[in-house]
């Protein structure tokens, strides 16, 4: 049986009509960049996120450094993230000319530890950037109240976790700023790339508005030096019936998330992802744990079983962030989650029948002792 990590094109199929007549809708208005269906979309979610604004940005790097742009954080501040996410976390605080400062993360939840968070302040912290990873958000009470008591800016990259929740509120609407990637394979996904920023800051909203458009007033006066960063029409239609059917597309992959739980139940070596008391996770990844990643891998593979690994290599291990200056063993539990963690399939239309088979390979490779894990490899091959 062949089971993709991901497949769209069985999450679309149910709504190809209606996505074909939002996209004839735009062409026939030739409304191509901002305008009415944009307009339309950010109306939609901001009420989904509950807060008072979206503003539609060309993708979720851009979101979070506009973000930054519109809080005046630059050269000779300090923004604090985590090690373990997707490098546009970092970068979008390195454009902006501030410097990003790593912390390590909880065990658990793999997410921003807030004493972490709270010993890496210094005079020049202007900012804080937890990542809802995978779908389900950090511990935002403590990091809330850190960063209200020492007077610093809130942004949630809230890029994995469209509809995920923290003690009943919205991913993205507890801080300043929420941040969102509609890249194709999130939760919420266009048919190309986009991404928006909610805040309950109409000032806020209003900077970045203009910052996503060359900091212009109105047309051809420029208050500003911003970018060309705003939100096509076609992408902001097909969002918008994306998203009348996200609630029912969450509640699919949590149903997913608790049949692969009971599934891999007892298997030795392997550990589950970890649902925190205090919201829905989303399961943007569904990511399990193991010191025997490497064996687990060829055996999905041998199977046709889609995978992947988030992270692989920590941000401070990476080629691109070696001025940061921290050796391997900066950040430990970060460290060994990125030679753990390994994502099984997951996504809306994803089968019980699917599900009992990945588990089923990755219980047979797990019961494999060495030497008739050896024989199996070969019958792998052939
Ligand atoms: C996808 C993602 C981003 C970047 O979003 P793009 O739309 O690809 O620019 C940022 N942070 C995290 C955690 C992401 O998963």
């Amino acid at each position: 049986m062949k089971v993709p990590f991901l497949d769209l094109n069985a999450h679309h199929l149910k709504m190809t009509g209606e996505i074909e007549d939002a996209i004839r809708a735009v062409i026939a208005q030739s409304a191509f960049v901002g305008g009415p269906f944009v307009e339309a979309f950010e109306r939609e979610f901001a009420a989904f996120c509950r807060c008072r604004q979206a503003v539609g940005v060309g993708s979720g790097t851009e979101a979070l450094w506009l973000s930054l742009l519109g809080l005046g954080i630059g050269r000779g501040d300090e923004v604090i993230t985590v090690p373990n996410t997707f490098i546009a976390t970092v970068e979008a605080i390195t454009m902006t000319g501030a410097t990003p400062v790593l912390v390590d993360v909880d065990a658990q939840t793999q997410t921003m530890d807030p004493a972490g968070f709270l010993a890496a302040i210094t005079p020049a912290t202007r900012a804080v950037i937890p990542v809802h990873l995978f779908g389900q958000t950090a511990e935002m009470d403590g990091i809330l109240k850190i960063a209200s008591v020492h007077g610093l800016a809130v942004i949630e990259d809230a890029c994995q976790a469209h509809g995920a929740t923290y003690r009943g509120r919205m991913a993205g609407s507890m801080g300043r700023a929420g941040c969102f990637s509609f890249y194709p394979g999130k939760n919420l996904g266009a048919f190309g790339e986009a991404g928006a920023v909610v805040t309950n800051d109409d000032e806020l909203a209003a900077r970045m508005r203009m910052l996503r458009d060359h900091g212009q007033r109105r047309k051809y006066i420029h208050a500003r030096p911003g970018w060309n960063a705003r939100l096509d029409g076609i992408q902001a239609a097909v969002l918008s019936v994306k998203l009348r059917h996200l609630p029912e597309a969450n509640a699919a992959r949590r149903q997913a998330a608790r049949t692969y739980n009971a599934a891999l139940d007892g298997l030795d070596g392997v550990a589950r992802p970890c649902e925190a008391g205090y919201g829905e996770h989303i399961y943007h990844i569904y990511a399990i744990r193991s010191a025997q990643r490497a064996r687990l891998i060829e055996a999905l593979a041998a199977h046709d079983i889609g995978y992947g690994i988030h992270y692989p290599q920590p941000i401070h291990l990476q080629e691109a962030y070696q001025s940061l200056n921290r050796p391997r063993g900066s950040y430990p539990v970060a460290e060994q989650v990125a030679g753990e963690l390994l994502s099984l399939p997951m996504y809306p239309e994803l089968r019980p029948d699917q599900i009992a088979y990945v588990a089923g390979v990755l219980a047979e490779s797990c019961a494999a002792d060495a030497p008739g894990y050896s024989e199996q490899r070969m019958s792998f091959v052939a």
